[in-house]
């Protein structure tokens, strides 16, 4: 059986590149609801009508627009073998829903990650993030800066800065992780679904370290 992983952690914690390479090695569906709502916000959908505004504060998307996003994901059959959640849930609501939508769906075996980071290097690592707008790789001025100033070194392309990669909006997501995300660590803990890996390595090492806690059956 495929795995069923969610991966948590604060925003600039690696959830993003470690649920790649997860998705990769397992052949799993990526479901990472800042990427869908990123991409609603490029294409002028409702959903990213809707969106936007609390992106761009650092905010979160209500929990019935989420779950809305995430019943319809998992709708597509190709889920159902193997997926992992990145970014999702990201408040209490958010995980009873998930729970209830995946209990329908009679899976209630899956594992979730937390990824430990401390506050000095989520800031670090945010500031310093760009990305590519064309093949979507990651790149940081700190830790990995593109060899070429700018250019992403896969595919040529200009990298960009998040727009909710400004200092002040992300000190407002990491006060709402700890706030209204912090929360389902203890929700997950008490199911023993919870595995706590640190993150502060580089990602080869966490991506090793998540490798040993997660039980593939
Ligand atoms: P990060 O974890 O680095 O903050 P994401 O790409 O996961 O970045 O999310 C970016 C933004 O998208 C969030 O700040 C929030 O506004 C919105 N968002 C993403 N996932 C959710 C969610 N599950 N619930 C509410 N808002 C969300
Ligand atoms: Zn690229």
């Amino acid at each position: 059986m495929k795995p069923k992983l969610i991966i948590l952690g604060p925003p600039g914690s690696g959830k993003g590149t470690q649920a790649r390479l997860l998705a990769e090695k397992f052949n799993l569906v990526h479901i990472s609801t800042g990427d869908i709502l990123r991409a609603a916000v490029d294409s002028g959908k409702v959903l990213g009508q809707e969106a936007k505004g609390y992106m761009d504060r650092g905010e979160l998307v209500p929990d019935g627009v989420m779950l809305k996003v995430i019943r319809e994901k998992l709708s597509e059959d190709e889920t159902a073998s193997g997926f992992i959640f990145d970014g999702f849930p990201r408040t209490i609501p958010q995980a009873e829903g998930l729970t209830s939508i995946l209990g329908e769906m009679g899976i209630n075996i899956y594992e979730v990650i937390k990824l430990k980071v401390s506050d000095d290097t989520l800031i670090k690592r945010l500031t310093g993030r760009l990305f590519c707008p064309k093949c979507g790789a990651l790149f940081n001025l700190s830790f990995k800066p593109p060899k070429e100033d700018r250019l992403c070194e896969h595919c040529g392309a200009e990298l960009k800065r998040r727009s909710d990669d400004s200092e002040e909006v992300i000190k407002n997501r990491l006060e709402v992780y700890r706030h209204r995300t912090g929360p389902i660590e203890d929700f997950y803990r008490l199911q023993y679904k919870l595995k706590e890996v640190d993150g502060e390595g580089d990602s080869s090492s966490v991506f090793e370290m998540i490798l040993e806690v997660i039980t593939i059956s």
